[in-house]
């Protein structure tokens, strides 16, 4: 983290888990916990049926709820779809986009990943990009190219004054889900390699000033030693956010 250049941010992403009653009674729970805490912007990102209770349960605390995906178009006939300014006019402000298990499942491209980038920012969101490499990629040694690739597709046409509200999720597949995590090493050169880019992109004083999560297996026994490397400004978080006691000790790192 590095506190004094850019905002520390541990975001949640609940992916398909808990009903509106159950997000209701994790808030509740987790609230009074990370209360205070305002080192770190705290966000869960919930289904879309969740969303609402989730807020509700939020409100007056420390605590933001953001979306897990959005369209790019603003209506029409795309069955299944939210459009930003759906999200919008429920008061949502954040919304993750590219998450890999989009990519891996749904078919995203960086095609569709900046398309949905450019809508929710152009919507007045602040988009939680997330990219990262798979196992064959870093075993064959191409983890910079991979990113710094998805960097510049997915941020095409996103101007300097619109990537202040986009928090980029540098999440290596083969961490999300299995236990694994890149060391803290990894997370911080893989990070820094993101930043090089965004530096490339936009001027070096930019890209300081952006916040670069890590993704993948955090959890409350590994936060600390990640979150101490000075490119890596926060975590998305999966299955540790949906433990409020172990989503709570991440919190506490990052204070
Ligand atoms: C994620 O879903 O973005 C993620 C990092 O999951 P997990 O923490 O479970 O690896």
């Amino acid at each position: 983290m590095n506190p004094a250049k850019r905002r520390t941010v541990i975001a949640g992403n609940w992916k398909m888990n808990f009903t509106p009653d159950e997000a209701t009674a994790f808030i509740n729970e987790i609230k009074p916990m990370v209360a205070g805490k305002d080192n770190c912007d705290i966000i869960f990102c919930a289904p879309y049926v969740t969303i609402s209770a989730a807020m509700k349960a939020a409100e007056g605390s420390n605590i933001k709820i953001g979306a897990e995906n959005v369209h790019f178009e603003e209506k029409g006939a795309y069955t299944g779809e939210v459009s930003a300014k759906m999200l919008k006019a429920i008061g949502v402000e954040y919304v993750i986009i590219g998450h890999s298990e989009r990519r891996q499942y749904f078919a995203e491209t960086d095609e569709t990943v900046n398309l949905r980038t450019k809508a929710a920012l152009a919507a007045g969101m602040k988009v939680i990009l997330c990219l990262g490499e798979v196992k064959e990629q870093r075993l064959s040694g191409i983890t910079n190219e991979v990113v710094g690739m998805q960097t510049k597709l997915d941020l095409a046409g996103v101007d300097a004054e619109a990537l202040k509200n986009v928090i980029i999720a540098y999440e290596p597949v083969w961490a999300i889900g299995t236990g694994l995590t890149a060391t803290p090493e990894q997370a911080e050169e893989t990070c820094g390699e993101i930043r090089k880019v965004l530096a490339a992109m936009y001027g070096a004083e930019v890209a300081e000033t952006v916040t670069i999560q890590y993704g993948g297996s955090m959890n409350d026994a590994n936060a600390a030693e990640l979150l101490a490397k000075p490119n890596v400004d926060g975590g998305l978080i999966g299955g540790a956010s949906l433990v409020a006691k172990k989503f709570t000790a991440i919190v506490d790192a990052a204070q």
